[in-house]
Order: C-alpha cells, then structure tokens, then sequence
C-alpha cells in the first residue's frame, strides 16, 4: 500500500515521512522545495522504501505523474506555512491549497484513496470566540496580509467538502495549531525557530508586540501521531478535527521559558506587532478525545528542552 505524502521535505512532511517509514510503509514524497529543504530528509533517500519526486502539486502534468497512480493514502501537507514565507509567495500560497488540493483530491477520487488535508488553526482567523471548537467558524479579514493563507486553507476545506459529498472521497482535514521541533528551519520565521536560534546566538530575543498575544504549542511527535490516527481511523472521515495542545502561553512567557531554558545571555526587545496577528489562539480539542482517543503528551517544557537540545547541535545547516 502506498501512501503519498506532499510537502515531504517540510518540517512537517519531514518528520512524517520518517514515522511511516519506521512504520514500514512504503512512502512517496513530492515537494517543490520552495520552503522545504532536501537536507531534512537526506537520510529517507536511500530507504528501500521511499521514492522522493520533485514537483509542484499544483501543476497539471502532477496529476497525471505515473508514479503517483495506486496511491492508497494521500497525506496533502504542501503550502508554505510560515507567515514570511506565505506573504512572499501569496499566489503560489493560494495555489497550492486550492488548485493543488483539487488535484490532490482528484488524485484520491480516481484511486479511492483516502485523503488528509492539513489546514490550520489560522482558518478561525483572530477568534472572538476563545478557545476554539471545530465548531467555530471564524473570524478572518479577507482584506489583510494572512488572508492569502487563511482564506486559501478556508477553500481548501471547502474543496475537501465537495469532494466527500459529492465523490464520497474518504477525506480528513486537520486544523493544525502552531507545532514545533527541531527540524523548522532556523531562519523559518516561526516564533519558536526564531526565538531558539536567537538564544542560541546570543542575538536578541525579539517579541512582537507586547508578547501579551497567546498560543498553544504542540510538539511535533504529538501531531504526526495525531495525523496518523486520522488517516487511521473511519471516526475521522468527512472530519474537520483540531490537531493541537490546549496549553496556552503568552508569547512574552515563551522568549523567558527558551531564555532559561537555553541558558541564554540574550536580551528580550519589543518589535512592532504584525498587522492580523491574531491575539489568542488555542484548541478545544474534544472531538480529538473522542473520535481518536488522542492527546498531546509532551508539555512544552519538555518539548522545548528537546528542542533546544537539537538546535545546539544543528546550528546552522540551512
Ligand atoms: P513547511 O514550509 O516546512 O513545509 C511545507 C512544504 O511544502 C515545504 O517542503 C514546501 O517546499 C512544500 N510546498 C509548498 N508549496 C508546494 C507546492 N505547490 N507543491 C509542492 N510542494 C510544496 O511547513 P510545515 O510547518 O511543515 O507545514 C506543513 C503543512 O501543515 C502546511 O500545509 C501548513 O499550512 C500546515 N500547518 C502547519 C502548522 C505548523 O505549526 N507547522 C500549523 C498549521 C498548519
Ligand atoms: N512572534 C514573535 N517574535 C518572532 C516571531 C513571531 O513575537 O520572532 C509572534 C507572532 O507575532 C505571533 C506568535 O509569535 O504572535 C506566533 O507567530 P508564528 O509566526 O510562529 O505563528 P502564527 O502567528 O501563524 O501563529
């Protein structure tokens, strides 16, 4: 059985990559390597088990690749997700989850696979409802520099949603909340790569805003298991679940909690706070209970030691 993965060379694609080879699943990867990088799964290319093929999931001839026919699993991870590298490639963003998760689905419909799209916590915007259930349905400014993003997944879900009444695609989509590890690339952008990188160095420890802006972080090995028991599990078909750790944490706590655990020299400084940044952000997480039997089992502090742990002995290879 084979199980396609796109955005394979991403953090995300990356690590899951590695889980199902472990797994021994036979896996093919397709990345355009825009944000991702073939470093990250340089140890995978030679694995008897796994064909990696470069490629955009929203060109046309992707489809109709003969390497991607019998695909029985299609995980859909491909989309720049870090804010800077989305709002520099807005279309490219928008076409990797609407024309690439058509294709992507099409893909799907033709060999009855099943399919996991990746959306994001972002699909509920800057929430007025706090936290938040699948439930929920948002509160995104279509008129703003994460709208690219946030409104892109939003049709990519819509896609998921035709393709599951209408061709009965066994379809699963994941609102992923912010996830981290070693693995993002340190010049990523996202707050965790940023703020580990600068403590590593000794550069300033740079808060956006007042740091009073939360978010609930989960640690990658969290999320890939709980991508896997959707793929897994019938519960989830037809599903929009939250993939997330409920732990909320202010932004200004996260730079001191990396600070001390780093052991780092750096100041903490106040930069201007990006417009849309959403203020709150955090999971309800039941329907994960309930449909998956799953939660997240590794606590910051502990996933941050990790990850500071491999960071000092990466630096810097991107
Ligand atoms: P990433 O940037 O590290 O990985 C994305 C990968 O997709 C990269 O390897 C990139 O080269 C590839 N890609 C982008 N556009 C492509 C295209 N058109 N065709 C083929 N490949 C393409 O990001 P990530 O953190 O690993 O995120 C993976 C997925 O999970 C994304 O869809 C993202 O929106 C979603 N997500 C991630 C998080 C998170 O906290 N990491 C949160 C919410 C949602
Ligand atoms: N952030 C920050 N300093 C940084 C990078 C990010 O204070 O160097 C803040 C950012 O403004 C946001 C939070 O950290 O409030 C999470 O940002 P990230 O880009 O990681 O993800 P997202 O905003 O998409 O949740």
């Amino acid at each position: 059985m084979k199980t396609l993965i796109t955005g394979a060379a991403g953090f995300l694609g990356s690590h899951l990559v590695k889980s199902l080879l472990d797994k021994g699943k036979q896996v093919i990867g397709i990345d355009n390597l825009s944000t991702g990088r073939l470093h990250n799964i340089e140890e995978c290319l030679s694995h008897p088990l796994f064909q990696f093929y470069e490629c955009d999931v929203a060109d046309p001839s992707t489809l109709e690749r003969d390497e991607l026919k019998g695909v029985a699993e299609i995980y859909h991870l491909a989309s720049p997700a870090s804010p800077i590298f989305y709002q520099n490639a807005p279309f490219d963003t928008i076409a990797a989850n609407t024309v690439g998760t058509h294709q992507m689905l099409e893909l799907a419909r033709r060999n009855r696979a099943k399919l996991l799209y990746a959306s994001t916590s972002e699909a509920y915007g800057d929430p007025t409802l706090h936290p938040q259930p699948e439930e929920y349905y948002g509160n995104v400014n279509t008129w703003g520099p994460r709208a690219c993003y946030d409104e892109a997944k939003r049709l990519g879900e819509v896609i998921c949603y035709e393709y599951y009444q209408r061709f009965e695609v066994q379809v699963k989509v994941a609102r992923i909340f912010n996830t981290y590890s070693a693995g993002l690339r340190n010049d990523d952008g996202r707050v965790i790569s940023n703020f580990v990188t600068q403590a590593l160095t000794g550069e300033d420890i740079t808060v956006y805003g007042d740091g009073g802006q939360t978010r609930s972080f989960c640690y990658v090995d969290d999320n890939i298991r709980g991508l896997q028991l959707m793929m897994e599990k019938d519960a989830a078909t037809g599903e929009i679940i939250n993939i997330g750790n409920p732990n909320e944490i202010s932004i200004l706590e996260v730079a001191r909690l990396v600070k001390q655990l780093s052991h780092s020299p750096s100041r903490i400084t106040f930069h201007p706070l990006p417009l849309d940044d959403p203020k709150v952000r955090r999971p309800v997480i039941d329907k994960a209970r309930q449909l998956l039997a799953w939660e997240p089992e590794i606590n910051l502090e502990e996933g941050l030691s990790r990850t500071i742990a491999a960071y000092r002995n990466q630096l810097i290879v991107n």
